[in-house]
């Protein structure tokens, strides 16, 4: 019961160049496309700037009807809406912003055909007078992009992304939908899949290994001085410095600004209007640096920027992830370099207090990963890919971690004991509780389950809770235990963690790295 949207697959390549300009196609866009024109579900996960608009915007051009694109962010489908008129596509937005004329406007287009991209937030899209009006339109296929804001484990969840497959079955049966995202950890994946009923659908998923960036994590330690001279040694570059906090930007655009730097601030409490001119006053290079909190850089292109600072840690390695991934896109220099403190860590738990018990968790072990990240002596890109459920086999030498490696030890027995731990606890148990037993910890919960009877139990008491934490970080990179991520971070054996109980060989860690002490006055709001 599938059909080809279109015929011509001949047609695809031309298409490329005589609406968008490009002479080819960037890693799996064409096979996505294919798919997509195919009439099949798609889910495609790229690291931003992989050139994921593309993928829907192309076959929506050469389908018959509409496409709908599904959107979170107002300011992210006004720019996507203007490049498409510039380029002499119909595409047209429904959203909050618009005037009564104007939507009629947009409806008339739209039933009539002549709009081939519809972008809706998904407020509106929830909307039954919408749904109404759409299921009257010729729809062709529904993006959904950032669909990683469909899942509750993800970074950026909005809970009206959840009501999108119920929207579109009623819109037609057997709608095709194309969902993509920049951000996806193997069980935020799962999560979309299941959510939009999309497990048999085709998976595009490239690298995330961006190989010019260089990660750098420095304590947070006379942080402004620190700031001052990496700016100033990279003056005349574009650089971007998140900052957690508006207070924050404005404080450190300030300083910069007094240093001699071409630097603006970017908030969303500030003007729309002083908003888009410091964008771009950035975007033209009128200004060096700009300093935001994470309400910048969805959506913008900009190729050379040569750095991204985190001032402030973020709240997740996903977000991380991203931000960092705004620097180098043209594949030349592009440093990431994060301050960090644990203290930062608890600043932000304390904003999740008013969330209900499932976001708070949630919220709290993305904070724990991001901690487990920056504290840890593991070659930061070897972390990073695991994270997105990748495998990388060996050390980067591109990372600080790796340039200045810590004393490595060995951890043989440890190791033995720490896999042992999980055996005796039938796998059942995640990193810290483990800890616990293995440091001979007789709290109320490790009693209740009697594991201050079991044989490992204390047997790792030379060595703090800290360093059991991380030596099961350091294991699951070594694949001997995984996490089991459907159970907050149950850790089990795998194949090659059972065969190192029978057959343990000498294996190098290292330790972490020291954050803690004191931060320096300055940082203290
Ligand atoms: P993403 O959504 O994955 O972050 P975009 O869709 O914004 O990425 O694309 C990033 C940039 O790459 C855009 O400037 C886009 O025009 C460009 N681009 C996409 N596909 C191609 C291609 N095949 N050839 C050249 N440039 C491309
Ligand atoms: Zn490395």
């Amino acid at each position: 019961d599938e059909k080809m949207l279109v015929e011509n697959e001949v047609e695809v390549i031309g298409q490329l160049k005589a609406v968008f300009g490009y002479n080819q196609f960037r890693g799996y866009q064409e096979e996505i496309i294919s798919n997509v024109l195919a009439g099949k579900n798609t889910f495609v996960i790229m690291p931003t700037g992989a050139g994921k608009s593309l993928c829907y915007q192309l076959p929506a051009i050469m389908t018959k009807g509409t496409a709908i694109v599904i959107s979170p962010l107002i300011a992210l489908m006004k720019n996507q809406v203007d490049q498409l008129n510039a380029l002499g596509v119909n595409a047209q937005f429904l959203n909050s912003t618009l005037t009564k004329v104007e939507i009629n406007k947009v409806k008339k287009e739209t039933l009539s055909g002549d709009i081939k991209l519809l972008y809706v937030a998904p407020e509106s899209l929830t909307k039954e007078e919408n749904i109404e009006f759409l299921k009257k339109g010729n729809i062709s296929f529904v993006a959904i992009d950032e669909a990683h804001c469909i899942s509750e484990w993800g970074h950026d969840f909005r809970p009206e992304y959840r009501k999108i497959k119920n929207i579109i079955d009623q819109l037609g049966p057997g709608l095709p939908i194309i969902a993509l995202t920049a951000t996806a950890t193997p069980k935020v994946q799962i999560d979309i899949q299941k959510n939009l009923h999309m497990e048999e659908a085709a998976l595009f998923k490239s690298s995330f290994n961006r190989k010019n960036l260089y990660y750098e994590v420095r304590k947070k330690h006379n942080t402004k001085k620190q700031l001052i001279k990496y700016v100033l040694d990279n003056k005349g570059k574009s650089g971007i410095v998140y900052c957690l906090s508006r207070k924050k930007v404005e404080e450190i655009a300030e300083l910069l600004k007094v240093n001699g730097i071409k630097a603006l601030p970017y908030h969303a409490g500030l003007d729309a209007s002083i908003r888009m001119n410091n964008q771009d006053a950035f975007l033209n290079e009128d200004a060096d640096v700009i300093v935001a909190t994470i309400a910048f850089g969805m959506g913008i292109d900009k190729p050379d920027v040569r750095y991204v600072i985190h001032y402030d840690a973020p709240k997740s390695l996903e977000g991380y992830y991203q931000e960092t991934g705004r620097a180098g896109r043209d594949g030349l220099e592009g440093n990431c370099i994060m301050f960090y403190t644990y203290e930062d860590i608890l600043k932000l738990e304390k904003f999740n207090k008013d969330k209900s018990v499932t976001e708070r968790d949630n919220a709290k072990h993305l904070l724990q990963e991001m901690a487990a990240y920056a504290e840890s002596s593991v070659c930061r890109r070897k972390q990073l890919l695991h994270y997105f459920g990748e495998t990388v086999e060996k050390d980067c030498g591109f990372c600080d971690n790796c340039i200045k490696p810590k004393e490595k030890f060995e951890a043989q027995d440890e190791v033995v004991l720490a896999v042992k731990a999980v055996m005796q606890t039938e796998e059942r148990f995640d990193a810290s509780h483990l800890s616990l037993v293995l440091a001979g910890m007789e709290n109320e919960y490790v009693k209740s389950y009697n594991h201050n009877e079991l044989e490992v139990f204390g047997k790792g008491k030379d060595q703090t809770i800290e360093y059991w934490n991380s030596l099961y970080r350091q294991i699951v990179l070594q694949e001997l235990l995984e996490k089991d991520i459907d159970n907050f971070g149950i850790l089990k054996a795998t194949e090659k963690g059972l065969a190192y109980l029978e057959n343990p060989v000498p294996l190098l860690f290292s330790k972490d790295h020291d954050f803690s002490g004191e931060t320096s006055e300055e940082e203290i709001e």
